[in-house]
């Protein structure tokens, strides 16, 4: 219970990957706020969850991460129902797949949005408490895609490259205050997101899922298999803990060897 009497701010907690952050930051004793979208019910249901499996307190904080205002209230609910925020995973995110010249502005505009700049609005919303407390975690979820490049993946590429940069400023502005700032670069995690990728590719192909998975994770992973949210978890564990004290603006890739080739 390495995080008892801290609070996570987990955002896009409410699926996938962040998910699997909330929990395993609850399994070492941190108080959780959820964010993200869905149904209200299943919300509660995940939320409850939580609470009851972990004995700590957890509570959802509304925001849409693509609204700046939003975000900064968001954190600022967190701070309310917990006492502050201590460790801030930006983790909500959204991926729009097309070519340069065939890839709708809006949809640009939205990815970057969300997954760009709902990282800075969070980090500028939550700094400014773990100064005051002289301790902070800032985990930004990045990508494999914050460090090489796929094409169709314009603005997702972009928005990762720009939070791994993001990620280094906020290491140099924090040095001496007691708060680090970590990025964590996944490669294939199989949510939502890249179940959504899969049936595209599907359909185009004509193909089987079960082949389209195994030639989507051999493309580009030497280990041939999917990392899970709950080994995502454990890597922002390892980042929150006191081991990880003197580790700060750097990108831990949890990718089977995507980049390393
Ligand atoms: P997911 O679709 O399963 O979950 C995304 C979460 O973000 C959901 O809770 C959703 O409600 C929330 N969200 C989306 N838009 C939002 C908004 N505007 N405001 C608030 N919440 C919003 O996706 P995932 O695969 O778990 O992805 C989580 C993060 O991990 C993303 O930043 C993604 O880019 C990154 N990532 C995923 C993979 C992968 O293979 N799945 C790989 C590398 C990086």
């Amino acid at each position: 219970m390495a995080l008892k009497g801290k609070t996570a701010l987990v955002t896009g907690s409410t699926s996938g990957i962040g998910l699997g952050i909330a929990r395993a930051l609850a399994a070492e004793g941190a108080d959780i706020a959820m964010n993200g979208f869905g149904d209200p019910a299943q919300i509660e249901a995940l939320r409850a969850g939580i609470a009851a499996e972990f004995g700590v307190r957890a509570v959802y904080v509304a925001g849409d991460l693509g609204v700046p205002a939003q975000i900064a209230a968001m954190v600022r609910a967190a701070e309310g129902a917990l006492g502050g925020v201590d460790i801030l995973v930006n983790n909500a995110g959204i991926q729009f797949v097309a070519p340069i010249e065939g890839f709708p502005d809006e949809q640009w505009d939205k990815v970057i949005a969300v997954n760009l700049s709902g990282v800075f609005h969070g980090m500028k919303a939550a700094i400014p408490g773990m100064r005051a407390r002289g301790w902070g975690r800032i985990i930004n979820i990045a990508s494999a895609h914050g460090l090489v490049a796929s094409a169709q993946k314009v603005a997702y590429v972009a928005a990762k490259h720009g939070v791994v940069g993001m990620t280094k400023v906020a290491a140099i502005e924090l040095a001496g205050s007691g708060a680090t700032c970590n990025a964590i670069c996944p490669g294939w995690v199989l949510t939502p997101l890249v179940q959504q990728q899969l049936q595209a590719r599907a359909a185009e192909t004509g193909q089987a899922i079960e082949a389209v998975k195994e030639a989507m994770v051999a493309e580009k992973q030497p280990l041939r298999e999917f990392s899970t949210p709950e080994q995502i978890g454990a890597a922002a564990v390892f980042l929150c803990s006191e081991g990880a004290r003197t580790i700060t603006g750097t990108s831990l890739s949890v990718d089977g060897g995507w980049v390393a080739q």
